[in-house]
């Protein structure tokens, strides 16, 4: 009987092992961040430049955007545009402008962008949250209390911002637009936001062109040195340069390449990226065979450096979304495995990662 009932319990034994192991073959791969991200590596690209609504701050539902993300997009740095187009019945009677470009009328800073994304985040489950990173963006980039809104929105939503940014102090037809003083990379109130986003952890994703439109050909990029100076004032910052630099009609200025290499090989600026969102980006390193061959060398030279986003604003459906990942497809092809795995996804789960453990810890101590 012993023998018997030992054969039994082995026997069964064995087919509960079995049956774990098949379970267990059957969960999907799923890796663990330790700050609570969790990422599927099926996706296509975490998107570190993302604007939920756009410049009269309109925009998609955040349930209706993780329909779009779908299973092509794993985390998204989330924000809103810190500019608000004013629509000034004297200027366009019943016409109300959407966009900067449609009306003289000017832009002005916009405060209640982050309570809305924050309020967005805060509707979704756990599970939903963590494949967002809110930046705050509200703020007025030339007032010195700029740093002390970043604090109050940190105390108002604990638990929420990853980041700061996009904001901008140089961009083509925009600056110029905007009400008030023009901001300025010199600004004692730029280097203060960004002293106390570095003393919190907070990313910061800054939008400053190289130049300035219609540049004389061959003259110096106009804020290539001061944009240095100012990475160079705040060697503890983890900072991203938004689409390097370049624009819609700010083309890669000649000392392109060497501007960028210039800063990534500066010991005391490890904490500076270069992301190549935006469509007008894309369309400069996709538009020969050899500008798509200089970019892939530089990725592959320096894989730690880039990060991809779609700058895409309040897209209406996914093959929206992805236009700018499609765009890059003769770059991808170029990036040796290494490389395009970090620039799709693993910089940013790097980056944001260690911004979330900051931020929360920051907030413990200073919020409690
Ligand atoms: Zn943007």
């Amino acid at each position: 009987m012993n023998v018997q009932f030992h054969k039994w319990n082995l026997q069964i034994a064995r087919i509960v092992v079995i049956c774990l192991a098949l379970i267990l073959l059957s969960i999907p791969v799923i890796a663990q961040s330790d700050s609570g991200g969790t990422q599927s590596n099926d996706y296509l690209f975490n998107d570190s430049h993302f604007h939920l609504t756009n410049y009269v701050q309109e925009g998609i539902d955040i349930h209706d955007f993780l329909t779009i993300m779908g299973n092509k997009v794993g985390r998204v740095a989330l924000f809103g545009i810190p500019l608000q187009q004013q629509w000034s019945y004297r200027v366009d009677a019943d016409r109300g402008p959407t966009y900067y470009l449609n009306s003289d009328a000017p832009l002005y800073y916009y405060s209640f962008t982050d309570a809305s994304i924050a309020m967005a985040y805060k509707s979704l489950s756990k599970e939903e949250q963590a494949r967002f990173d809110p930046m705050i963006t509200g703020f007025n980039p030339t007032d010195m209390y700029a740093a002390d809104h970043i604090r109050r929105v940190l105390r108002t939503f604990p638990g929420v911002f990853t980041g700061i940014g996009e904001f901008t102090i140089h961009k083509e037809f925009v600056s110029a637009k905007i009400s008030g003083e023009v901001a300025s990379l010199q600004d004692q109130a730029l280097d203060r936001l960004i002293d106390f986003a570095s003393e919190v952890g907070l990313v910061i994703l800054i939008h400053n062109d190289v130049d300035v439109p219609f540049a004389k050909p061959g003259a110096t990029p106009a804020y290539a040195s001061q944009m240095k100076a100012l990475l160079k004032r705040h060697p503890k910052a983890t900072i991203i340069w938004a689409h390097f630099g370049v624009g819609r009609i700010i083309r890669p200025v000649k000392e392109q390449g060497a501007i960028v290499e210039d800063i990534i090989k500066d010991p005391d600026l490890k904490n500076v990226y270069f992301d190549i969102s935006w469509d007008e980006v894309a369309k400069y390193i996709v538009a020969t065979p050899e500008s798509t061959k200089n970019a892939a060398e530089m990725a592959n030279r320096y894989p730690d450096r880039f990060i991809f986003g779609t700058d895409e604003v309040a897209p209406a459906n996914q093959e929206t979304y992805l236009k700018v990942y499609n765009q890059y497809e003769p770059f991808w092809k170029l990036l040796s495995p290494e490389a395009s795995e970090k620039v799709r996804k693993g910089n940013y789960v790097r980056i944001f990662d260690e911004a979330r453990r900051k931020v929360r810890s920051w907030e413990e101590t200073h919020l409690k």
